[in-house]
């Protein structure tokens, strides 16, 4: 990995890991305007990479075809002033939209479990990320992607209100999902991050745990971006003494 020293010596990589709709995202893209970072959505990666093997209907078991696929397939995140987000784009179309919906969900984790999958996404966070100040959210970030970042947390949330939160997501966009399905699905997802093979979703031993279930996205942020600043100041602390 490469770490681009000519930028600001405080600027530190923040690893936000967790459980799906724990409101990782919203989180790290809220602490991620406040501090002036850039924040990459990695889950928007494998969903993206989910919704071009169903259009082009690649059997996950036949890896020529996936190999094709993944030498195919660009994603960029592009920020839209308008909803004020970065959104994501494959192949130069925007596929924000298509990634959340609940089709592309039931086979993300299956697709994200997929070695040469992880690989290339990998690879490509990394080189995202190589610039500092930047905030990155999903499953391995402080276990694999950037095992030496400066802030680590982890959260999770009672499966019941992340399925309602879900829920309620879902239906601002216009999709009307039973619980009882959602609750199915967060299950089957955190059973498959938790004990697939390759780079299983686990909290770091130095990551700090932040359970979501009865707290509010302001505060959720605000504890991270104090962790942040505390971990900016040993940063700046630790270069001066070096
Ligand atoms: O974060 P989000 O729920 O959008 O992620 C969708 C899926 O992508 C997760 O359920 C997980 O299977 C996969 N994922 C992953 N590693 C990451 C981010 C997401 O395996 N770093």
């Amino acid at each position: 990995m490469v770490v681009d020293k000519t930028y600001p010596f405080n600027r530190i990589i923040i690893a936000i890991d967790g459980y799906s709709s724990c409101g990782k995202s919203t989180t790290a893209r809220q602490v991620a305007a406040a501090l002036n970072y850039s924040y990459i959505d990695t889950g928007a990666m494998y969903r993206a990479v989910t919704l071009y093997l169903l259009q082009n209907r690649i059997e996950l078991n036949d890896t020529a075809a996936m190999q094709n696929a993944l030498h195919a397939i660009r994603i960029e995140f592009n920020f839209n002033p308008i909803s004020r987000c970065n959104e994501t784009y494959l192949n130069g179309l925007n596929v924000e939209r298509e990634i959340r919906t609940q089709y592309v969900a039931n086979s993300v984790s299956e697709v994200s479990a997929i070695p040469e999958v992880r690989r290339a996404m990998v690879a490509q966070q990394q080189l995202m990320g190589h610039k500092r100040g930047v905030v990155m959210d999903g499953r391995d970030i402080g276990t694999h992607v950037f095992p030496k970042a400066e802030l680590k947390i982890f959260m999770s949330a009672d499966p019941l209100i992340r399925a309602q939160r879900r829920q309620l997501e879902l239906r601002e966009k216009g999709e009307c999902v039973e619980l009882s399905e959602i609750v199915e699905n967060i299950k089957k997802r955190d059973h498959n991050d938790t004990t697939r093979t390759e780079s299983p979703l686990r909290r770091a031993d130095d990551a700090q745990l932040l359970d979501t279930s009865f707290m509010a996205i302001h505060e959720q942020v605000a504890w991270v971006v104090e962790q942040a600043k505390i971990a900016m100041m040993k940063l700046t602390h630790t270069t001066s003494m070096a």
